[in-house]
């Protein structure tokens, strides 16, 4: 994998580092993560629910919702999950965001086309160039989904009947080991991708270089997405999550069904280029208005409605991570035959590459993977 710049690095975390609010370095920061991971838990089919307290021990969604930023910064054991603990890695910064430009044109049916154009996480290196094309799908944040959906998908390689016992045992941990860290990744970086300033940049980092000013607070207009326009501040997750989960039952379902409709690469695109012009037609141009009006301004005021207007949205995006989570994981573990009820089991490896079967990567060879708070090892075509 090739080393991204110091400034690519920052872009999660800029806000942080300058300002130094250490809320400003998560993504989404942690109550909207959690109240993703709460969601998504009650959203999956049984089935996978039971996967998911095999593979975590009863360890829950929300409480491994921030392990993948609480890596970067000091490494973490992400509730007992890890023993030894990760170690901490920055080097994965860049898996949490990809920075379309915002002078690009992403079509949000379909977004797929447009969203390949721009695999590398970084503006300065995207578009259709030759180096960004070569490693992207290992930096950002679709490839790190993509990956974490096939790792959770793939059953474990079948090992020869006379086999040790001691090899038998050996491969069982590497393999939960794999598929710990995937949920990780997944359940994290699904809902990063949501966040419509990790899709985007104005050659600001996401806005992490905007300074404005937002309930009396000086901080990055980034970080006032990161905490959900407020609500981080003002309720716990579960609160959250309790709120998000009743303004989507007053949806029609046939709207909530949309948002996974297709095959897997094209829904995790959409959240993606949802995002992206969200950013372009609304964050953005209502923060330029915002600085024109107050041209003398070193911080940006960004007004007493700042609130009602895009905490809606906030909220929304929330919600759609959620489902998409929720989806991503039904997908992955719920086709993965290993999981499939016992009586099932039989005819489940037929069944297991069905509905929504395609993804551009190859299916891992788990056998040689080593995803240990590191790059992980990705087939390469
Ligand atoms: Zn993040």
């Amino acid at each position: 994998m090739r080393l991204k710049s110091g400034r690519t690095i920052l872009s999660c975390a800029a806000g942080a580092l300058i300002l130094l609010q250490p809320a400003a370095a998560f993504c989404w920061g942690p109550v909207g993560h959690e109240a993703v991971g709460f969601m998504a838990e009650d959203m999956v089919t049984p089935q996978v629910q039971t996967a998911l307290s095999q593979i975590l021990g009863g360890v829950t969604l929300d409480q491994i919702a921030n392990c993948a930023d609480e890596l970067r910064e000091a490494g973490t054991d992400c509730a007992g999950l890890f023993d030894p603990p990760l170690q901490a890695d920055d080097l994965t910064a860049p898996w949490h965001f990809v920075n379309i430009p915002l002078s690009a044109k992403v079509s949000q049916t379909p977004a797929t086309a447009a969203i390949d154009q721009y695999k590398d996480c970084d503006e300065a290196a995207s578009g259709p160039t030759a180096e960004a094309m070569k490693d992207s799908m290992e930096d950002c944040v679709r490839g790190q989904v993509q990956f974490a959906v096939q790792v959770l998908r793939a059953p474990a390689p079948e090992l020869p009947a006379d086999a040790a016992p001691g090899q038998v045992q050996a491969q069982a941990a590497t393999i939960l080991r794999q598929r710990r860290m995937a949920l990780m990744y997944l359940v994290h970086l699904e809902a990063d991708a949501h966040q419509p300033l990790h899709v985007t940049s104005d050659n600001d980092e996401g806005g992490n270089a905007e300074k404005v000013v937002f309930q009396g607070r000086r901080q990055s207009l980034h970080s006032v997405w990161d905490g959900v326009i407020g609500a981080q501040s003002a309720m716990d997750a579960k609160a959250l999550a309790e709120l998000l989960k009743k303004d989507l039952s007053q949806l029609p379902q046939s709207e909530i069904d949309g948002w996974t409709q297709g095959e897997l690469d094209a829904v995790i695109n959409a959240g993606i280029g949802e995002g992206f012009n969200i950013a372009k037609n609304t964050i953005y141009p209502d923060y330029f208005a915002a600085k024109a009006a107050n041209p003398r301004e070193p911080t940006v005021p960004l007004g007493d409605d700042y609130q009602s207007k895009m905490q809606p949205i906030a909220f929304r995006r929330l919600e759609q991570a959620a489902v998409r989570l929720a989806f991503l994981l039904d997908q992955s573990l719920g086709q993965n035959p290993e999981f499939a009820p016992s009586a099932e089991k039989s005819s489940a490896t037929a069944g297991a590459w069905r509905k929504h079967g395609r993804l551009n990567l190859k299916k891992p060879d788990l056998s040689g993977a080593t995803w240990d708070g590191r790059a992980p090892v990705l087939p390469k075509n």
